[in-house]
Protein backbone atom coordinates (compact mmCIF):
# COMPACT_ATOMS: atom_id res chain seq x y z
CA UNK A 1 0.00 0.00 0.00
CA UNK A 2 1.47 3.66 -1.20
CA UNK A 3 -0.11 6.25 1.00
CA UNK A 4 0.43 10.16 0.87
CA UNK A 5 0.20 11.57 4.55
CA UNK A 6 -1.34 14.61 3.78
CA UNK A 7 -0.40 16.89 7.19
CA UNK A 8 -2.85 19.97 7.44
CA UNK A 9 -3.95 21.09 10.81
CA UNK A 10 -2.08 18.21 12.86
CA UNK A 11 1.43 19.13 12.62
CA UNK A 12 2.73 16.85 15.45
CA UNK A 13 4.11 13.23 15.24
CA UNK A 14 2.50 11.75 18.79
CA UNK A 15 -1.12 11.14 18.83
CA UNK A 16 -1.20 11.06 15.23
CA UNK A 17 -3.84 9.14 13.32
CA UNK A 18 -1.79 9.45 9.76
CA UNK A 19 1.28 8.05 11.44
CA UNK A 20 -0.84 5.30 13.33
CA UNK A 21 -2.70 4.14 9.64
CA UNK A 22 0.45 4.61 7.76
CA UNK A 23 1.49 1.30 6.40
CA UNK A 24 4.90 1.01 4.46
CA UNK A 25 5.95 2.94 1.17
CA UNK A 26 4.62 6.62 2.56
CA UNK A 27 5.16 10.17 1.64
CA UNK A 28 4.61 12.37 3.99
CA UNK A 29 3.74 15.97 2.72
CA UNK A 30 2.35 19.40 3.68
CA UNK A 31 1.02 22.12 1.26
CA UNK A 32 1.41 25.78 1.78
CA UNK A 33 -2.17 26.16 -0.31
CA UNK A 34 -2.15 29.06 -2.76
CA UNK A 35 -5.63 29.45 -2.63
CA UNK A 36 -6.00 30.13 1.19
CA UNK A 37 -2.28 31.89 1.55
CA UNK A 38 -3.06 34.36 -1.61
CA UNK A 39 -6.37 35.58 0.38
CA UNK A 40 -3.88 36.90 3.35
CA UNK A 41 -2.34 39.67 3.83
CA UNK A 42 1.51 39.68 3.53
CA UNK A 43 1.74 40.38 7.67
CA UNK A 44 -0.09 37.68 8.57
CA UNK A 45 0.94 36.02 11.72
CA UNK A 46 -0.76 32.75 11.66
CA UNK A 47 1.47 32.24 8.56
CA UNK A 48 4.36 32.51 10.05
CA UNK A 49 3.28 30.11 12.82
CA UNK A 50 2.53 27.76 10.69
CA UNK A 51 5.63 28.01 8.89
CA UNK A 52 8.06 27.74 12.03
CA UNK A 53 5.54 24.76 12.80
CA UNK A 54 6.08 23.03 10.09
CA UNK A 55 9.57 23.14 9.59
CA UNK A 56 9.70 22.03 13.12
CA UNK A 57 7.37 19.26 12.28
CA UNK A 58 10.08 18.11 9.14
CA UNK A 59 12.58 17.42 11.78
CA UNK A 60 10.59 15.53 14.19
CA UNK A 61 9.99 13.32 11.08
CA UNK A 62 13.47 13.26 10.33
CA UNK A 63 14.52 12.17 13.68
CA UNK A 64 11.93 9.02 13.05
CA UNK A 65 14.03 8.31 9.92
CA UNK A 66 11.35 10.03 7.89
CA UNK A 67 10.56 13.25 5.98
CA UNK A 68 8.51 15.87 5.15
CA UNK A 69 7.68 17.12 1.18
CA UNK A 70 6.83 20.37 1.23
CA UNK A 71 4.91 22.76 -1.43
CA UNK A 72 3.48 25.59 -2.54
CA UNK A 73 0.16 25.14 -4.90
CA UNK A 74 -2.81 24.52 -5.54
CA UNK A 75 -3.18 21.13 -3.33
CA UNK A 76 -5.47 19.27 -6.37
CA UNK A 77 -2.76 19.79 -8.77
CA UNK A 78 -0.23 18.62 -6.17
CA UNK A 79 -1.83 15.90 -5.37
CA UNK A 80 -2.84 15.16 -8.73
CA UNK A 81 0.70 15.08 -9.58
CA UNK A 82 0.98 11.86 -7.56
CA UNK A 83 -2.21 10.07 -8.94
CA UNK A 84 -0.49 6.13 -10.08
CA UNK A 85 1.95 6.75 -7.96
CA UNK A 86 0.08 6.10 -4.67
CA UNK A 87 -2.85 4.06 -3.52
CA UNK A 88 -4.66 6.50 -1.07
CA UNK A 89 -4.43 10.02 1.06
CA UNK A 90 -4.80 10.14 4.42
CA UNK A 91 -5.52 13.29 6.19
CA UNK A 92 -7.42 14.71 9.55
CA UNK A 93 -10.88 15.54 9.13
CA UNK A 94 -11.36 19.52 7.97
CA UNK A 95 -15.64 20.63 7.99
CA UNK A 96 -14.78 24.51 6.68
CA UNK A 97 -16.34 24.97 3.85
CA UNK A 98 -13.38 25.87 1.58
CA UNK A 99 -11.90 22.42 3.18
CA UNK A 100 -14.82 20.41 1.98
CA UNK A 101 -14.91 21.54 -1.29
CA UNK A 102 -11.31 20.64 -1.92
CA UNK A 103 -11.12 17.13 -0.80
CA UNK A 104 -14.23 16.46 -2.63
CA UNK A 105 -12.13 17.76 -5.97
CA UNK A 106 -9.32 15.56 -4.60
CA UNK A 107 -11.34 13.18 -4.11
CA UNK A 108 -12.38 12.66 -7.81
CA UNK A 109 -9.09 10.97 -8.35
CA UNK A 110 -7.76 9.78 -5.28
CA UNK A 111 -9.66 7.60 -2.40
CA UNK A 112 -9.22 9.84 0.62
CA UNK A 113 -9.16 8.86 4.39
CA UNK A 114 -10.00 10.83 6.83
CA UNK A 115 -9.44 10.34 10.36
CA UNK A 116 -10.98 12.65 13.45
CA UNK A 117 -8.21 13.26 15.83
CA UNK A 118 -8.83 17.31 15.75
CA UNK A 119 -11.61 16.81 18.29
CA UNK A 120 -12.56 14.25 21.02
CA UNK A 121 -15.67 13.36 19.93
CA UNK A 122 -16.81 12.95 16.10
CA UNK A 123 -20.49 15.24 16.33
CA UNK A 124 -22.12 12.17 14.96
CA UNK A 125 -20.80 10.22 18.28
CA UNK A 126 -22.74 13.02 20.23
CA UNK A 127 -26.37 12.67 20.07
CA UNK A 128 -29.54 13.20 22.04
CA UNK A 129 -31.60 9.90 22.23
CA UNK A 130 -33.88 10.81 19.50
CA UNK A 131 -30.90 11.06 17.14
CA UNK A 132 -30.74 14.83 16.91
CA UNK A 133 -28.16 17.26 17.89
CA UNK A 134 -27.79 19.05 21.45
CA UNK A 135 -28.07 22.80 21.61
CA UNK A 136 -27.65 23.45 24.72
CA UNK A 137 -24.40 23.72 26.24
CA UNK A 138 -25.00 21.64 29.93
CA UNK A 139 -27.00 18.82 28.23
CA UNK A 140 -24.29 17.70 25.34
CA UNK A 141 -21.70 17.80 28.51
CA UNK A 142 -23.70 15.64 30.73
CA UNK A 143 -24.50 13.18 27.74
CA UNK A 144 -20.09 13.00 27.90
CA UNK A 145 -19.81 12.15 31.06
CA UNK A 146 -18.43 8.90 30.64
CA UNK A 147 -15.60 10.31 28.19
CA UNK A 148 -14.55 13.59 30.65
CA UNK A 149 -14.86 11.35 33.76
CA UNK A 150 -12.47 8.48 32.44
CA UNK A 151 -9.25 8.66 33.61
CA UNK A 152 -7.15 8.96 30.08
CA UNK A 153 -8.13 8.47 26.28
CA UNK A 154 -6.16 6.21 24.45
CA UNK A 155 -3.78 7.63 22.50
CA UNK A 156 -2.34 6.70 18.21
CA UNK A 157 0.77 4.86 18.75
CA UNK A 158 3.17 5.27 15.68
CA UNK A 159 3.15 2.40 13.49
CA UNK A 160 6.08 -0.09 13.26
CA UNK A 161 5.79 -0.74 9.38
CA UNK A 162 6.47 2.46 8.11
CA UNK A 163 8.75 2.84 5.17
CA UNK A 164 9.62 6.35 3.36
CA UNK A 165 9.04 6.37 0.40
CA UNK A 166 11.83 7.76 -2.14
CA UNK A 167 11.36 11.54 -3.02
CA UNK A 168 13.66 14.68 -3.34
CA UNK A 169 12.75 15.87 0.31
CA UNK A 170 15.35 18.70 -0.12
CA UNK A 171 12.90 21.49 -1.00
CA UNK A 172 11.89 24.31 1.71
CA UNK A 173 11.05 27.48 0.38
CA UNK A 174 10.87 30.35 2.43
CA UNK A 175 8.77 32.14 4.34
CA UNK A 176 8.96 35.39 1.35
CA UNK A 177 8.85 32.62 -1.74
CA UNK A 178 5.60 31.57 -0.48
CA UNK A 179 4.61 35.75 0.22
CA UNK A 180 4.52 36.28 3.24
CA UNK A 181 7.38 38.54 5.79
CA UNK A 182 8.02 37.10 8.86
CA UNK A 183 6.20 38.56 11.77
CA UNK A 184 7.39 38.64 15.55
CA UNK A 185 5.18 36.32 17.53
CA UNK A 186 4.67 36.67 21.41
CA UNK A 187 7.36 33.95 23.11
CA UNK A 188 4.86 31.71 23.92
CA UNK A 189 4.37 30.46 20.21
CA UNK A 190 7.81 29.43 19.93
CA UNK A 191 7.64 27.50 22.96
CA UNK A 192 7.49 23.19 22.64
CA UNK A 193 3.89 22.37 24.03
CA UNK A 194 5.47 20.28 26.84
CA UNK A 195 7.16 23.43 28.05
CA UNK A 196 4.04 25.20 27.82
CA UNK A 197 2.19 22.41 29.81
CA UNK A 198 4.66 22.47 32.39
CA UNK A 199 4.07 26.24 33.06
CA UNK A 200 0.65 25.43 32.77
CA UNK A 201 0.00 22.60 35.57
CA UNK A 202 1.32 24.84 38.79
CA UNK A 203 -1.62 27.28 37.42
CA UNK A 204 -4.33 24.25 37.24
CA UNK A 205 -5.77 23.93 40.95
CA UNK A 206 -6.63 28.22 40.82
CA UNK A 207 -7.79 27.95 37.17
CA UNK A 208 -11.40 28.55 37.69
CA UNK A 209 -10.91 32.03 40.11
CA UNK A 210 -7.66 32.72 38.00
CA UNK A 211 -8.73 32.64 34.69
CA UNK A 212 -11.26 35.69 33.74
CA UNK A 213 -7.96 37.98 35.28
CA UNK A 214 -6.81 39.15 31.61
CA UNK A 215 -3.92 40.78 33.79
CA UNK A 216 -3.06 37.51 35.03
CA UNK A 217 -1.37 34.74 33.80
CA UNK A 218 -3.56 32.33 34.27
CA UNK A 219 -4.57 30.56 31.66
CA UNK A 220 -3.22 27.65 29.36
CA UNK A 221 -2.68 29.65 26.52
CA UNK A 222 -2.52 26.18 24.16
CA UNK A 223 -5.50 27.42 21.82
CA UNK A 224 -2.69 28.35 18.81
CA UNK A 225 -1.26 25.05 19.35
CA UNK A 226 -4.16 23.30 19.40
CA UNK A 227 -5.76 24.95 16.36
CA UNK A 228 -2.71 23.68 14.40
CA UNK A 229 -2.29 20.28 15.90
CA UNK A 230 0.76 21.04 17.74
CA UNK A 231 -1.34 18.72 20.29
CA UNK A 232 -4.01 17.17 20.37
CA UNK A 233 -7.00 17.59 22.57
CA UNK A 234 -6.46 13.96 23.88
CA UNK A 235 -3.42 14.84 24.66
CA UNK A 236 -4.25 17.83 26.88
CA UNK A 237 -6.95 16.05 29.13
CA UNK A 238 -4.47 13.40 29.35
CA UNK A 239 -1.96 15.36 30.87
CA UNK A 240 -4.53 17.77 33.05
CA UNK A 241 -6.73 14.71 34.41
CA UNK A 242 -4.88 13.32 36.98
CA UNK A 243 -4.31 17.01 38.84
CA UNK A 244 -6.69 18.23 41.24
CA UNK A 245 -9.11 20.91 40.42
CA UNK A 246 -8.79 19.56 36.36
CA UNK A 247 -12.76 19.52 36.00
CA UNK A 248 -13.06 22.74 34.97
CA UNK A 249 -10.19 23.20 32.28
CA UNK A 250 -11.27 20.20 31.01
CA UNK A 251 -15.23 21.62 30.27
CA UNK A 252 -13.80 24.30 28.43
CA UNK A 253 -12.22 21.91 26.14
CA UNK A 254 -15.52 20.48 25.71
CA UNK A 255 -17.11 24.17 24.55
CA UNK A 256 -14.71 23.52 22.02
CA UNK A 257 -16.24 20.14 21.03
CA UNK A 258 -20.17 21.97 21.30
CA UNK A 259 -18.60 24.58 18.86
CA UNK A 260 -17.79 22.30 16.60
CA UNK A 261 -20.69 20.19 16.79
CA UNK A 262 -22.88 22.79 16.78
CA UNK A 263 -21.07 24.08 13.49
CA UNK A 264 -21.13 20.71 12.03
CA UNK A 265 -24.85 19.92 12.56
CA UNK A 266 -26.22 23.30 11.78
CA UNK A 267 -23.84 24.60 9.43
CA UNK A 268 -25.65 27.70 8.23
CA UNK A 269 -24.64 29.03 11.60
CA UNK A 270 -21.21 29.94 10.40
CA UNK A 271 -22.85 32.82 8.73
CA UNK A 272 -27.11 32.86 10.35
CA UNK A 273 -28.27 33.70 13.57
CA UNK A 274 -28.29 30.21 14.49
CA UNK A 275 -31.79 30.95 16.49
CA UNK A 276 -33.27 32.44 13.14
CA UNK A 277 -34.86 35.51 14.75
CA UNK A 278 -34.68 38.74 12.45
CA UNK A 279 -32.49 41.31 14.17
CA UNK A 280 -32.15 44.28 12.72
CA UNK A 281 -28.49 45.79 13.32
CA UNK A 282 -27.15 49.39 12.74
CA UNK A 283 -25.04 49.05 9.96
CA UNK A 284 -23.09 52.18 11.32
CA UNK A 285 -19.18 51.73 9.34
CA UNK A 286 -17.47 54.71 10.88
CA UNK A 287 -18.50 53.04 14.68
CA UNK A 288 -17.22 49.65 13.43
CA UNK A 289 -14.13 51.36 12.51
CA UNK A 290 -13.45 52.77 15.99
CA UNK A 291 -14.17 49.01 17.18
CA UNK A 292 -11.29 47.66 15.08
CA UNK A 293 -8.85 50.34 15.25
CA UNK A 294 -9.12 50.45 19.28
CA UNK A 295 -10.45 54.29 19.06
CA UNK A 296 -13.81 53.81 20.78
CA UNK A 297 -12.82 55.87 23.90
CA UNK A 298 -13.81 53.36 26.41
CA UNK A 299 -10.43 51.54 27.28
CA UNK A 300 -10.63 47.98 28.16
CA UNK A 301 -12.54 47.61 24.70
CA UNK A 302 -9.53 50.10 23.21
CA UNK A 303 -6.86 48.07 24.88
CA UNK A 304 -8.25 44.95 24.03
CA UNK A 305 -8.73 45.27 20.23
CA UNK A 306 -5.11 47.16 19.82
CA UNK A 307 -3.77 44.39 21.59
CA UNK A 308 -5.29 42.11 19.25
CA UNK A 309 -3.53 43.85 16.05
CA UNK A 310 -0.26 43.95 17.45
CA UNK A 311 0.13 40.58 18.87
CA UNK A 312 -2.66 38.69 17.20
CA UNK A 313 -4.06 36.99 20.68
CA UNK A 314 -6.76 38.30 23.09
CA UNK A 315 -7.94 36.99 26.34
CA UNK A 316 -11.31 35.01 26.66
CA UNK A 317 -12.83 37.25 29.41
CA UNK A 318 -11.41 40.28 26.70
CA UNK A 319 -13.34 38.73 24.03
CA UNK A 320 -16.31 38.55 26.04
CA UNK A 321 -16.46 41.60 26.63
CA UNK A 322 -15.20 43.43 23.32
CA UNK A 323 -18.29 41.14 21.37
CA UNK A 324 -20.98 42.67 23.65
CA UNK A 325 -19.77 45.85 23.37
CA UNK A 326 -19.88 45.77 19.38
CA UNK A 327 -23.22 43.44 19.44
CA UNK A 328 -25.77 45.22 22.21
CA UNK A 329 -23.85 48.74 22.61
CA UNK A 330 -22.99 49.37 19.21
CA UNK A 331 -25.49 47.09 18.06
CA UNK A 332 -23.71 46.04 14.93
CA UNK A 333 -23.58 42.30 13.40
CA UNK A 334 -21.70 39.86 15.14
CA UNK A 335 -20.70 38.57 11.65
CA UNK A 336 -18.90 41.95 11.17
CA UNK A 337 -16.86 41.15 14.38
CA UNK A 338 -16.70 37.89 13.84
CA UNK A 339 -14.98 38.14 10.48
CA UNK A 340 -12.31 40.97 12.22
CA UNK A 341 -11.86 37.87 14.64
CA UNK A 342 -10.88 35.65 11.63
CA UNK A 343 -8.30 38.03 10.11
CA UNK A 344 -6.67 38.35 13.09
CA UNK A 345 -7.09 35.16 15.72
CA UNK A 346 -3.83 33.50 15.93
CA UNK A 347 -5.74 30.45 17.34
CA UNK A 348 -8.77 31.64 15.06
CA UNK A 349 -11.33 28.76 14.48
CA UNK A 350 -14.66 29.42 13.06
CA UNK A 351 -16.83 26.46 15.08
CA UNK A 352 -15.32 28.07 18.48
CA UNK A 353 -15.42 31.99 16.91
CA UNK A 354 -18.41 31.64 15.29
CA UNK A 355 -20.32 29.83 18.32
CA UNK A 356 -18.91 32.28 20.83
CA UNK A 357 -19.84 35.47 19.09
CA UNK A 358 -23.32 34.01 18.52
CA UNK A 359 -23.84 33.14 22.28
CA UNK A 360 -22.20 37.01 23.27
CA UNK A 361 -24.88 38.90 20.95
CA UNK A 362 -27.94 36.81 22.10
CA UNK A 363 -28.36 34.55 18.86
CA UNK A 364 -26.78 31.24 19.06
CA UNK A 365 -27.05 28.22 20.92
CA UNK A 366 -27.11 28.01 24.45
CA UNK A 367 -26.62 31.90 24.27
CA UNK A 368 -26.21 34.27 26.98
CA UNK A 369 -29.96 36.11 27.32
CA UNK A 370 -30.20 39.43 25.32
CA UNK A 371 -30.61 40.97 28.59
CA UNK A 372 -27.29 40.52 29.93
CA UNK A 373 -24.97 42.94 28.79
CA UNK A 374 -21.51 43.40 29.83
CA UNK A 375 -20.90 46.87 30.94
CA UNK A 376 -17.36 47.34 30.33
CA UNK A 377 -16.61 49.63 32.91
CA UNK A 378 -17.50 47.27 35.13
CA UNK A 379 -15.72 44.62 33.87
CA UNK A 380 -12.89 46.37 33.95
CA UNK A 381 -13.01 47.50 37.29
CA UNK A 382 -13.47 43.67 38.38
CA UNK A 383 -10.88 42.18 36.61
CA UNK A 384 -8.18 44.79 35.93
CA UNK A 385 -8.52 46.96 38.84
CA UNK A 386 -5.32 48.25 38.97
CA UNK A 387 -5.23 48.93 35.08
CA UNK A 388 -2.44 47.04 34.73
CA UNK A 389 -3.81 45.12 31.13
CA UNK A 390 -5.07 48.54 30.07
CA UNK A 391 -2.16 50.33 30.84
CA UNK A 392 0.25 48.08 29.09
CA UNK A 393 -1.05 48.63 26.08
CA UNK A 394 -2.74 52.40 26.19
CA UNK A 395 0.97 53.57 27.30
CA UNK A 396 -0.51 57.58 27.15
CA UNK A 397 -2.97 56.36 30.45
CA UNK A 398 0.55 55.31 32.11
CA UNK A 399 -0.34 58.19 34.58
CA UNK A 400 -4.29 58.16 34.88
CA UNK A 401 -5.67 57.13 38.23
CA UNK A 402 -6.40 53.76 37.85
CA UNK A 403 -10.07 53.93 38.71
CA UNK A 404 -10.83 56.70 36.56
CA UNK A 405 -10.18 54.29 33.66
CA UNK A 406 -13.50 52.31 34.92
CA UNK A 407 -15.61 55.78 34.68
CA UNK A 408 -17.71 56.20 32.05
CA UNK A 409 -16.49 59.78 30.39
CA UNK A 410 -17.66 61.92 27.47
CA UNK A 411 -14.92 60.92 24.91
CA UNK A 412 -16.68 57.29 24.21
CA UNK A 413 -18.49 56.71 21.03
CA UNK A 414 -21.38 55.58 22.40
CA UNK A 415 -23.41 55.92 25.93
CA UNK A 416 -23.48 52.92 27.58
CA UNK A 417 -26.47 53.05 30.02
CA UNK A 418 -28.74 54.36 27.00
CA UNK A 419 -27.56 52.01 24.38
CA UNK A 420 -27.94 49.21 26.56
CA UNK A 421 -31.80 49.88 27.07
CA UNK A 422 -32.03 50.89 23.39
CA UNK A 423 -30.67 47.03 22.70
CA UNK A 424 -32.72 45.27 25.14
CA UNK A 425 -36.19 47.10 24.35
CA UNK A 426 -34.89 45.99 20.32
CA UNK A 427 -34.86 42.27 21.44
CA UNK A 428 -37.73 42.34 23.14
CA UNK A 429 -39.38 43.35 20.16
CA UNK A 430 -38.09 40.67 18.01
C1 LIG B 1 -15.99 36.20 20.73
C2 LIG B 1 -15.09 35.02 20.97
C3 LIG B 1 -14.39 34.45 19.92
C4 LIG B 1 -13.58 33.32 20.14
N1 LIG B 1 -12.89 32.78 19.07
C5 LIG B 1 -12.09 31.69 19.27
C6 LIG B 1 -11.37 31.12 18.19
O1 LIG B 1 -11.44 31.57 17.04
N2 LIG B 1 -10.57 30.06 18.45
C7 LIG B 1 -10.47 29.51 19.72
O2 LIG B 1 -9.71 28.55 19.90
N3 LIG B 1 -11.17 30.02 20.75
C8 LIG B 1 -11.97 31.08 20.57
N4 LIG B 1 -12.65 31.63 21.64
C9 LIG B 1 -12.62 30.92 22.94
C10 LIG B 1 -11.54 31.37 23.93
O3 LIG B 1 -11.51 32.76 24.04
C11 LIG B 1 -10.13 30.88 23.58
O4 LIG B 1 -10.15 29.51 23.31
C12 LIG B 1 -9.16 31.11 24.75
O5 LIG B 1 -9.09 32.48 25.05
C13 LIG B 1 -7.79 30.59 24.39
O6 LIG B 1 -6.87 30.84 25.43
P1 LIG B 1 -6.26 29.64 26.27
O7 LIG B 1 -5.73 28.59 25.36
O8 LIG B 1 -5.31 30.25 27.25
O9 LIG B 1 -7.55 29.10 27.00
P2 LIG B 1 -7.75 28.21 28.30
O10 LIG B 1 -8.61 28.99 29.22
O11 LIG B 1 -6.46 27.70 28.81
O12 LIG B 1 -8.65 27.01 27.77
C14 LIG B 1 -8.08 25.79 27.27
C15 LIG B 1 -8.65 25.48 25.92
O13 LIG B 1 -10.06 25.27 26.00
C16 LIG B 1 -10.70 25.79 24.84
N5 LIG B 1 -11.61 26.87 25.22
C17 LIG B 1 -11.51 27.68 26.29
N6 LIG B 1 -12.56 28.52 26.35
C18 LIG B 1 -13.33 28.24 25.28
C19 LIG B 1 -14.55 28.76 24.77
N7 LIG B 1 -15.22 29.73 25.40
N8 LIG B 1 -15.04 28.25 23.62
C20 LIG B 1 -14.40 27.24 22.97
N9 LIG B 1 -13.23 26.69 23.41
C21 LIG B 1 -12.72 27.19 24.55
C22 LIG B 1 -9.60 26.32 23.93
O14 LIG B 1 -9.25 25.32 23.01
C23 LIG B 1 -8.47 26.59 24.91
O15 LIG B 1 -7.20 26.55 24.31
C24 LIG B 1 -13.48 32.76 21.44
C25 LIG B 1 -14.20 33.35 22.49
C26 LIG B 1 -14.98 34.47 22.27
C27 LIG B 1 -15.73 35.07 23.43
Amino acid sequence: MRQILWFRRDLRISDSALLHYAREDVLPLFIFDKNILDLLPRNDKRVSFIYQSVLSLKKQLQGLGLDLALFYGDPVEVLGSFVGEFDEVLCSCDFDAYAIKRDKEVEEFFPIRRFYDSFLIHPQEALKSDGTAYKVFTAFYKNLKPLWQSDSIEEYKISDTIKLSPYDYSFVPTLEDIGFEQQKLSDFLSESVDSLIAEFLPKLEKYQESRDYFALDGTSKLSTHLRFGLISPKQIFNQVKSYKNSEFFIRELFWREFYNSILYHFPYSQFENFNKKNILWNQNQEAFRAWCEGNTGVPIIDAGMQHLNATGEMHNRLRMVVASFLTKNLFLPWQWGAQYFALKLLDYETSSNVGSWQWGASTGADSVPYFRIFNPYTQSAKFDKEGIFIKSVLTELADVEPKLLHKENAEAIVNIKHSRAEAISKFKRV
